[in-house]
């Protein structure tokens, strides 16, 4: 279906960026188009101005920092992620990534996007979720940083105001971490997916099973189904799975990552 007819601008700065977003309530910003320009052509968005972040240098790059956390700008694609030597300090980072979607998807779809639309079948909030990234969001009265775990608040709802851009993501140094899915055929829409990452304790998310990724800390992988069981998951019913094989595949998946975090 065709686009309807919409204003589009591209901004040179943040400030500029934050200027159009705030001139009209139906503004929107364009990270890679992968999922806000097919929502529009299915007519469940239609907003009037598209402010097209491509032009904002000071939103990609990937930087490396001597104490190994990683600053991640959130118009960075799936591709440039993958090949970034400095993204290697996390190597989950990468290896997620490059189970998203097809090459096509990974060369356009951006970090900031997959965290900004927060559709819960997206593989990155759950990792972003379990690995303790911190997300910096940037509004006319300055910035401020929420972690992962307060950054998605519903179904493509997120701490980020209509008025605001999530302008860095931060990583934590760290290197045992997990995930795992199980998708509709290869790379295709996550039916469960989960990420564990190990730091004293292992922290897991596990996403499509809610609105959010769901978040649960224990000390071993042996623990975990119990922990997820006790979670008392309510995972949607749909064509794809059952609700009850979605909590079934939340054990193992979570498991599954938990392993993996550790080493197993
Ligand atoms: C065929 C296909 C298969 C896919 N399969 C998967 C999959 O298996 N797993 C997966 O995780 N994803 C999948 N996706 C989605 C894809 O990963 C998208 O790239 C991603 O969800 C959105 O990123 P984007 O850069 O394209 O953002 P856009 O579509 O441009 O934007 C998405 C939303 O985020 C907002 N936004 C973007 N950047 C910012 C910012 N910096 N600040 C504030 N708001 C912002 C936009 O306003 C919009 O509301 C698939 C997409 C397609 C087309």
């Amino acid at each position: 279906m065709l686009l309807r007819e919409v204003e589009y601008v591209k901004p040179s700065s943040i400030a500029e960026a934050l200027t159009n977003l705030a001139a009209n309530d139906g503004a929107r910003a364009l990270a890679g188009g992968q999922t806000l320009i097919n929502v529009m052509k299915a007519r469940a968005a239609s907003p009037d101005v598209l402010v097209d972040l491509s032009g904002l240098e000071e939103l990609k790059g990937i930087e490396l920092g001597s104490d190994g956390t990683l600053s991640i700008g959130p118009m960075t694609t799936y591709t440039e992620l993958m090949d970034s030597a400095e993204a290697r300090a996390r190597p989950i980072l990468g290896e997620v990534c490059s189970k998203i979607a097809d090459v096509q998807v990974r060369n356009r779809g951006t970090i900031g996007g997959n965290l900004c639309a927060n559709d819960p079948t997206n593989h990155l909030p759950p990792l972003m979720a379990a690995i303790g990234a911190e997300l910096t969001i940037t509004g006319a009265g300055g910035e401020r940083t929420v972690p992962a775990s307060d950054f998605f608040l519903g179904v493509y709802m997120t701490a980020v105001g209509q008025t605001e851009l999530l302008t860095r993501i931060t990583i934590p140094a760290g290197k045992h971490d997990g995930f795992a899915a199980v998708t509709l055929g290869v790379d295709g829409t996550c039916i469960v997916n989960a990420a564990a990452s190990m730091n004293g304790s292992l922290r897991i998310a596990i996403g499509c099973v809610d609105a959010v990724p769901v978040l649960i800390e224990v000390e071993s992988p042996d623990t975990v189904r119990a922990a997820v069981r006790a979670a008392a998951l309510h995972p949607p019913d749909d064509v794809h799975a059952s609700s009850e094989y979605r909590a079934h595949l939340a054990e193992v998946l979570a498991e599954r990552a938990a392993r993996q975090a550790v080493g197993e």
